[in-house]
């Protein structure tokens, strides 16, 4: 085996792990799905101004169900951040990058995560993301900015790709998300090169599609494992959070870059993956994300499977 700066690295990350980190809770929860395994490994958690997603909310029928959720609309939201990682036969594929160490204190754990799991990031074969944010994407890179997944296949929508990587995204998007631009322009940059586009509907590994759900970004994919009763939808962030995008899913959330599609967007994936009863995972729901949805009277609960 070759020796590299990145193997060293990882190695020692490894021993900071074992030896300085509580090794719980890492590998928060798995299913398996046919000759899939499914876990998800945490990255962290982000710390957002609530407002950010309650702003354009009506107020006076939010209250009561943020109270509900035990959440205090004026202190800052924590969502935890859920990496999917699938073992299938030779595949050892990651569903987002996590926010490696550029983008806010709490995240980019995946590292020691991985370690912890035992697992080499050069071992990993596939990438694949659900959209281009921050805490999705600028794990990717290293910190000497190359790929933190050396050998891996990365693999966007196509759609997502080109805004991001269109130089005219960092004047359209608003202030607020310009620098959300920038660092996914400068991280797809360095990835351009072997990047895997694909479109909705596609396959993107054995059993695996995409699947269209745009709001958050222009060109968010969320994805189905397998078919049928057991089939597993990956989320992203289509439904970002386990309070109120599934209690008032027709809510526009200031989250979302394009409001009313994210809204659209939810309410469709509802109707499917309660419909069809499906297991799901999202990024930014609790105790590790895995869970079903279950139809309440005006909207849904999320159900963590522990
Ligand atoms: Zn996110």
């Amino acid at each position: 085996m070759q020796i590299t700066r990145r193997r060293l690295m990882t190695t020692a990350t490894a021993a900071l792990a074992f030896g300085a980190l509580p090794r719980r809770g890492w590998t928060e929860t798995r299913i398996s799905l046919g000759d899939m395994e499914i876990l998800t490994l945490s990255d962290g958690t982000l710390s957002l101004p609530a407002d950010l997603i309650f702003g354009p909310m009506p107020q006076d029928e939010l209250a009561p169900i943020l109270a509900g959720f035990g959440i205090d609309p004026a202190a800052p939201l924590a969502p935890p951040c859920n990496i999917t990682l699938l073992r299938m036969g030779d595949t050892l594929a990651l569903f987002d990058a996590g926010s490696g160490s550029g983008f806010q204190a709490g995240v980019g754990r995946l590292p020691d995560a991985l370690a912890a799991a035992g697992i080499d990031p050069l071992d990993v074969t596939h990438v694949i993301f659900t959209h281009g944010h921050p805490d999705h994407l600028w794990g990717a890179l290293d910190d000497f900015d190359e790929p933190a997944f050396a050998n891996a296949t990365h693999m966007m929508g196509q759609i997502e790709f080109d805004y991001w990587m269109d130089g005219a995204t960092v004047d359209s998007i608003g202030a607020d998300r310009a620098s959300f631009a920038v660092g996914a322009k400068r991280r797809l940059e360095v990835l351009a090169g072997d990047m895997v586009l694909f479109g909705d509907g596609d396959v993107v590994l054995p059993g695996i599609r995409a699947l269209s759900s745009p709001g958050h970004t222009p060109g968010h994919m969320c994805f189905v494992l397998g078919e049928g009763p057991d089939a597993v939808m990956i989320l992203g962030d289509a439904i970002g959070n386990g309070h109120i995008a599934f209690a008032r899913p027709g809510w526009i959330s200031g989250s979302d870059q394009d409001p009313s599609l994210a809204a659209q967007t939810r309410l469709a994936l509802f109707d499917q993956i309660v419909g069809q009863n499906m297991a799901v995972v999202g990024f930014h729901l609790p105790e590790g994300g895995i869970g079903r949805a279950r139809a309440m009277a005006d909207g849904f609960e999320f159900l963590p499977s522990l």
